[in-house]
């Protein structure tokens, strides 16, 4: 086959792929075009000495085929984070803690938790995450959930575990659990939900320790609910706890969360740029 006989044959290809629709016509020019948008289907070119006519795409034809290639890439990247969330919540059932579920029975907490997601490319940079602590019933698992679900809509990994969780993990490995406690840190953020529930050993207090201090060192943001009051993060007579709780008063911006619209600043440390930044306000009496 000579050259110009590949040529005539790519444009024998190319025309049985243009579907010819009734409503087509040809033009003055004996080109056909398309009687949806009325644009051509056919060109003119002139090719080494000869004149041709391949057949082209009309502009709907082009549009539709965008449209299905935006529409491929949509439900690839749908189908990339459902993984992702998957992946991400050791607890199933807190997959479905969002905002949009939120009833803003505590709309402070609400609003600080929205605009953490908001500000979170600055959070990364600085590696902030929040320490929510108060009493049992507050919400603060509900909306921490919120804020990862939120974040891995947007394409950052998240994991939400406990410590109970890592624990057993860990518990059941012979090798390799350096290496699960550094994999956690390959998530952008990481949520530990209910901090000092979990069974109170000298075991558990290293490996507590050492996932904090892994995750301080990483330098990225840690989400962890308790508890705790801020009484007892301060007085720890355990030396584990207190190593611990001093590198989250680092990593961690202080939310005291005590349910029914009640919010204090904690006060661990010295956040005032945080508190302006997630509108974080002590709140009004209430009536
Ligand atoms: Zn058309």
């Amino acid at each position: 086959m000579n050259f110009m006989e590949i040529i005539d044959s790519i444009e024998t290809k190319a025309s049985k792929s243009i579907s010819r629709n009734p409503g087509d016509y040809l033009d003055e020019n004996e080109l056909l075009v398309c009687g949806k948008c009325n644009s051509r289907k056919q060109c003119v070119v002139e090719f080494m000495g000869k004149i041709r006519k391949p057949f082209c795409l009309c502009n709907c034809e082009t549009e539709k085929l965008e449209r299905q290639g935006k529409e491929i890439i949509e439900s690839e990247k749908i189908r990339e984070i459902n993984n992702m969330r998957y992946l991400g919540f050791h607890d199933k059932s807190m997959m479905n803690f969002t905002f949009e579920k939120d009833d803003e029975s505590n709309p402070n907490l609400s609003l600080t938790a929205k605009k953490y997601v908001e500000n979170f490319p600055k959070m990364i940079e600085s590696g902030k995450g929040l320490l929510l602590f108060g009493n049992v019933g507050s919400g603060k698992t509900f909306i921490a959930s919120c804020i990862a679900n939120s974040l891995i809509d947007q394409g950052y990994p998240c994991m939400v575990t406990n410590f109970s969780r890592i624990i057993n993990t860990l518990s059941g490995m012979y090798e390799g659990k350096q290496e699960y406690i550094d994999n956690l840190n390959k998530f952008d953020l990481l949520v530990i939900d209910d901090l000092a529930a979990e069974r109170d050993t000298e075991y558990t207090n290293e490996i507590i320790l050492n996932v904090i201090d892994s995750r301080y060192r990483s330098k990225k943001p840690l989400i962890v609910t308790t508890n705790l009051t801020a009484e007892e993060i301060h007085n720890q007579k355990d030396i584990r706890k207190q190593r611990t709780y001093s590198r989250l008063h680092e990593m961690c911006i202080p939310i005291g969360v005590y349910g029914n619209d009640r919010r204090e600043k904690g006060k661990l440390s010295d956040n005032e740029y945080y508190f302006d930044l997630l509108k974080i306000k002590t709140p009004s009496k209430s009536p």
